[in-house]
């Protein structure tokens, strides 16, 4: 359930993805679409993290931004150091092949369908100028990893979905990036499927200490990692935090914590099911408290 608590969010100094006041307005027909309204997010290095939200809510346009993609119309955003919004088509290519790696959630666009897995991986290094030696190794080193060497040597069709998305991972860690980015990566499989390729993203998370952020509209994706932020109208209204907690008699216990989330110039946004309850609207009474703030209806008394 939300709390009342909101936490700020200071800039990071270096953070691993770092978007300030992020805004993309797509124009269409003579219709403007604003898919993100001032988006602030920062992921520190190391971490795994999980963007959720609706249909529609600007995860997809978040990602094309993030990967190079797309260049977003205002505001902030870096990964790794490297400044989005600054870079030339040059450096876009080279950011592309080597600060990040990219999961999609169409399999067939994650892989290449008359090369098996391994030459999948190899294809990728080879595009990044690694000799062709040390492209097998890093392949078997890496299938290794994911625990898949069994598939190396299959092709996509020879594959289930999950199976797929683990090779998928695999070739998008191929040139070490910094930062392993994913769209909707399980959104064409069962639950069984998509909890091990979750896991597959939380190992290699934790043993190769790649910056990890999966986007969805999945909500059963936040219980495989430590952070989610929703993200609503292309902004993010609030962030979970689950963490693990370990009583006297070592007995251990999920305890998972949800947070409005504040910008820095106060903007907060109101659950809905709270706006709804209470049938809030337009105006309403703000008061501080001794520890809290009190919000409250809004009518003329
Ligand atoms: P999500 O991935 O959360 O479903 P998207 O980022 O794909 O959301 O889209 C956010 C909004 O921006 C939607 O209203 C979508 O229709 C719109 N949008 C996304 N891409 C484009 C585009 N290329 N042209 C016009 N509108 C777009
Ligand atoms: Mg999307």
């Amino acid at each position: 359930m939300t709390t009342a608590t909101a936490t700020a969010t200071p800039p990071l100094a270096g953070a691993a993805i770092h978007c300030r006041d992020l805004v993309r307005i797509f124009s269409a027909e003579g219709v403007e679409v604003q898919a993100l309204q001032g988006l602030d997010l920062d992921v520190e290095h190391g971490e795994l993290t999980a963007v959720v939200g609706a249909s529609g809510s600007g995860k997809s346009t978040l990602l094309s931004i993030l990967s190079g993609l797309d260049v977003p119309t205002a505001g902030r955003a870096s990964v790794a150091s490297h400044d989005l919004l600054a870079m030339r088509e040059r450096d876009r290519i080279a950011y592309r092949r080597h600060v990040v790696g990219f999961v999609w959630q169409q399999t067939a666009r994650n892989l290449v369908p008359y090369l098996t897995a391994a030459e999948n991986v190899a294809l990728t290094l080879a595009a990044a100028g690694v000799p062709r030696r040390a492209r097998a190794l890093r392949a078997a080193e890496l299938f290794e990893l994911l625990d898949i060497a069994e598939l190396a040597d299959r092709t996509p069709a020879q594959l289930s979905g999950g199976q797929q998305q683990r090779v998928a991972i695999a070739v998008a860690l191929a040139n070490e990036p910094a930062v392993l980015l994913a769209d909707e990566p399980t959104g064409e499989l069962d639950e069984a499927n998509s909890a091990l390729v979750l896991e597959t993203m939380r190992g290699v998370n934790e043993q190769l200490g790649v910056t990890v952020l999966i986007v969805t509209h999945d909500p059963a994706v936040s219980s495989h990692v430590r952070r989610t932020v929703q993200i609503r109208d292309g902004r993010t209204s609030s962030e979970t935090l689950r963490r693990t907690e370990v009583s006297e008699s070592g007995d251990e216990r999920h305890v998972a914590e949800e947070f409005a989330v504040l910008d820095r110039v106060g903007r907060m946004q109101l659950p809905p099911e709270y706006v709804r309850a209470l049938d809030l609207r337009d105006r309403v009474r703000l008061s501080l408290e001794p520890e809290h703030v009190e919000v409250r209806k809004g009518d003329a008394e």
